[in-house]
């Protein structure tokens, strides 16, 4: 289990996130809807270290990770099993798909795994297959989002945080990306998924939760936030 407790982070006096509480389970996929701005990424980078909580904790099972994270020491955070794939980011664009997801296995867990999560990894993107000698950055936003993804699971994660991975793609993409999580969380790994894409997002998981203005306003089962008025408004469209 994977447990946000009250994390709030400050950019100087504006808090961006104010006491969000959420948890995810192994298996589990769980999405962060919100509008621009509304504290999604942010909630991401604390998570990871990459920003310092003013407050709150982060623990993952029976370790607390809050003193790793309010030292933003993001690399052993990596080490116990979380990875982000960041908004837009994630790989290396000057290096060939082969090259960047070899450089993914860099955790210590993930090391004599190598060769088992590189077979996964192609076989959750069997395009990458054809392409592991092609330069990331000259490919399409889609397969790079793929890349990003792939490269993720290299690190062997037991929890999987995603910014936003849809962001850019033609919605046909986005559905062919989306539609692998279900199978990444078949192997026991919780995911954690920012998205502004809610339709898609609520069909792949299982609970979620509405971060506006910082503040988590709203957390339910997948199918309760499809139904739910306030929700179809804000984040699904008149449809
Ligand atoms: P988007 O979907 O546009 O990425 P978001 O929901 O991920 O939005 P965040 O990027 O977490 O939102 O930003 C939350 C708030 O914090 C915004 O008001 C943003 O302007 C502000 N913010 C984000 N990063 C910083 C920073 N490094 N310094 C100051 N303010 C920041």
């Amino acid at each position: 289990m994977l447990e946000l407790r009250e994390l709030t982070v400050h950019y100087g006096l504006h808090p961006a996130i104010q006491n969000v509480s959420l948890q995810v389970a192994s298996g589990e996929i769980v999405v962060v809807l919100g509008a621009n701005g509304a504290g999604k990424s942010t909630l991401l980078k604390a998570t990871m270290g990459l920003v310092r909580p003013t407050h709150g904790h982060i623990l993952l099972d029976e370790l607390d990770l809050t003193s790793l994270v309010r030292r933003r020491l993001t690399h052993q955070i990596v080490e116990q099993g979380l990875v982000l794939v960041p908004e837009r980011g994630g790989t290396f664009t000057d290096l060939t798909v082969q090259e960047n997801l070899l450089l993914g296995a860099f955790p210590h867990r993930a090391r004599a795994r190598e060769r088992e999560l590189l077979t996964f990894a192609l076989e959750l993107f069997p395009k990458l297959k054809e392409r592991l000698s092609q330069r990331v950055g000259t490919m399409s936003g889609g397969e790079q989002r793929m890349v990003a993804v792939a490269r993720a699971l290299m690190a062997a994660p037991r929890f999987l945080l995603l910014d936003e991975p849809t962001l850019g793609l033609a919605p046909v993409l986005a559905k062919q990306l989306l539609r692998v999580l279900p199978k990444i969380a078949a192997e026991g790994i919780g995911i954690l998924l920012v998205e502004q894409n809610a339709h898609l997002s609520l069909s792949v998981a299982q609970r979620g939760a509405v971060l506006a203005n910082g503040v988590l306003v709203h957390a339910a089962s997948a199918a309760d936030l499809r139904d739910d008025p306030t929700v179809r408004t804000a984040y699904l469209g008149s449809d």
